[in-house]
This record gives C-alpha cells, sequence and structure tokens, in this order.
C-alpha cells in the first residue's frame, strides 16, 4: 500500500543559550531527534507519549507550521520541506490541524461564519455567496445549526466550539488532519460525541488522521496504528491490538500496564516508571530510557538501539528486542 504521508529521520533541534554573564552558551533541545513513520490513506495512526515527549512538535513539523531541522516529509510523493513557498501554500490546504483548545483557537471578535469562511478567502475559492452556501453546509455536517453563522464564538459551550474547529479545517476539502488533543480540553461527557463526530466525518469524506492524545482509552476507539513517542524519539510503532496485546519495548509496557484491565482474569501487572522524563537539553546518552527502564542492561547506557522489525510491521528500538 502507498503511503499518503511519509515522514522520514525529521528533526527538530532548538538552539538555547543558557544567559550567563561571562559563560554564555547555546545548547541544543533535540525536542524531535530522527523521526520515522508512514501514515496510510484512510487511516488513523495515534501519536502517544507523555506531556513533552514531542507529539505536538512533530505534528506542527509535519503541516510545516514550523521549520524542520532537517529530515523529509513526503505527502503524496512530494516533498514538503523542499517545496516553493507557492507550490507549498496549495498542498498544505489538504492538510489541516484541529488543536486541543477549542476556547483559544477562535478569535472572540469575528463571527462564527467568517472563522469557517476565512480559509476560503485566503485561498481565494467561490464568490462571497458560494461561500457563505459552504459555510451553512459546513455547520451541517458538524451536527451545527446553519443559522450559528452569525453568532460569536463566546456563544458556544466548548463542545460545540470543538466542532466549529472542525468545520473550519473540512473548508478546504483536506486529504490529512492532524489532530492535537482534540478532546483532552472538553468534559467527559462531550468527549466521545466529538469523537464519534470525527469518526463519521472520516467515512463520509475519507480522511486520514494523525491523532495525538495521552488517553490510550480514547487512542484505542480511535486508531488503527500507534506510534509510541519518547523524548523527541519513536520507540515503537505498529497495529494497535498488536502493540496492546504484544507491546515490546518497555516504555510501552508501562504506558500500557496502566490502562485498567477488562477483566479480573486479565493477567496484567502495572509497571511503574521511576523517575520523571529527562530534559531533552541533555538527553542521557545510549537508550534515552535506560535511567528509567526497569530491565535495563550495561548497553543500554552506551548505545542507541536500532529499530527493529518484528512482525506485522511491528517495529521497536530496544537491546532487548530481536
Ligand atoms: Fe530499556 Fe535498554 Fe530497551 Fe532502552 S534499550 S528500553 S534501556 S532495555
Ligand atoms: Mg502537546
Amino acid at each position: 500500500m502507498e503511503a499518503l504521508l511519509e515522514v522520514k529521520d525529521l528533526k527538530k533541534h532548538f538552539a538555547v543559550s543558557n544567559n550567563v554573564p561571562f559563560k554564555k552558551s547555546t545548547q541544543s533541545v533535540k525536542a524531535v531527534d530522527g523521526v520515522n513513520f508512514k501514515v496510510y490513506s484512510g487511516e488513523t495512526l495515534g501519536v502517544v507519549g507523555e506531556s513533552g515527549c514531542g507529539k505536538s512538535t512533530m505534528a506542527r513539523l509535519v503541516n510545516q507550521l514550523i521549520k524542520p531541522t532537517g529530515g523529509v516529509v513526503n505527502f503524496n510523493n512530494e516533498n514538503l520541506i523542499e517545496m516553493d513557498s507557492d507550490t507549498l501554500r496549495g498542498t498544505r490546504k489538504k492538510i489541516q490541524m484541529i488543536f486541543q483548545d477549542p476556547y483559544a483557537s477562535l478569535d472572540p471578535r469575528i463571527k462564527v461564519g467568517e472563522l469557517i469562511e476565512e480559509p476560503l478567502v485566503i485561498h481565494k475559492v467561490g464568490d462571497k455567496e458560494s461561500r457563505r452556501k459552504r459555510v451553512e453546509e459546513l455547520l451541517e455536517v458538524v451536527g451545527l445549526n446553519k443559522r450559528f453563522a452569525d453568532r460569536y464564538p463566546h456563544e458556544f459551550s466548548g463542545g460545540q466550539r470543538q466542532r466549529i474547529n472542525i468545520a473550519r479545517a473540512l473548508t478546504l476539502n483536506p486529504e490529512l488532519v492532524i489532530c492535537d488533543e482534540p478532546v483532552s480540553a472538553l468534559d467527559v461527557s462531550v468527549q466521545a460525541q466529538v469523537i464519534n463526530l470525527l469518526k463519521k466525518l472520516q467515512e463520509e469524506f475519507n480522511l486520514t488522521y494523525i491523532f495525538i492524545s495521552h488517553d490510550l482509552n480514547v487512542v484505542r476507539y480511535m486508531c488503527d496504528r500507534i506510534a509510541v513517542m519518547y523524548l523527541g524519539k519513536i520507540v515503537e510503532v505498529g497495529n494497535y491490538e498488536e502493540i496492546y496485546s504484544n507491546p515490546q519495548h518497555p516504555y510501552t509496557k508501562a504506558l500500557f500496564s496502566a490502562i485498567p484491565k477488562e477483566s479480573p482474569f486479565e493477567n496484567k501487572e502495572r509497571i511503574i516508571v521511576k523517575g520523571t522524563v529527562p530534559s531533552p537539553l541533555n538527553p542521557p546518552s545510549g537508550c534515552s530510557f535506560h535511567e528509567r527502564c526497569p530491565v535495563a542492561i550495561d548497553i543500554c547506557k552506551t548505545t542507541e538501539p536500532k529499530v527493529v522489525t518484528t512482525d506485522n510491521q511491528h517495529q521497536a528500538s530496544c537491546h532487548l528486542v530481536n
């Protein structure tokens, strides 16, 4: 199968200065450090990991909201990183984002209809009348009343505002939608509605999703495959059910062991990972998980593990996986 998106060795290193007088030095934070993955048309790839592991930075690198330090982002076999700005503008229509905070992402002074219309105006699509029709159609597609177009964002609940954001993301008929924690700011009762809407829209418009979340239950419901991130790297990737039932990387094992058991007969022990995520400013040598890993061996301190492919396109980076 041909991948819609293929990311190779993607990196974002930020330079930071310590600002100590007479001892100024610059170090780099490796927020995303050599990430590889593919996303196939029509599927949902979940991206999981603790906060600060680089999930959101990676999302913004994929659609070029921030410029990578290096790597390749092939979308429909074309590398976005090498595109001139005109071509990139055209291609980016096909990649949209939905952000976590439905409150912050809508300008309170602009009517909902204009917010949804804005991408059409920017890309000079249609006239005033056809754009208005499209806005009303999109409001109904996301389960809102078309008359809401003339109201302001503050008149809506969190769930409704996230629906408005989704409508706005769909305006230009994207192929890939990157959802960055799209329900984590919402009440639990509303989360399921928004998740179900995203699923329905995926079928209706043949959308491909990258779905970033720290909630493994939501991810299980939404995703076909998942990528597990730790300190700017993907440590394991594969089919969700395969990873759920047969996790390979010790970090993935710990993450999944925190999900409550499905039945009292399930043989699953909670694995506690010691300490906190180290600073990406001075990541540990060797395997960056070694200081916290319950099964680390000597080589883990000095040598970075290679990516090992086990069955079914399942990959993990750990010296103990072979
Ligand atoms: Fe643990 Fe070593 Fe595997 Fe890293 S490479 S996850 S430290 S066993
Ligand atoms: Mg984030």
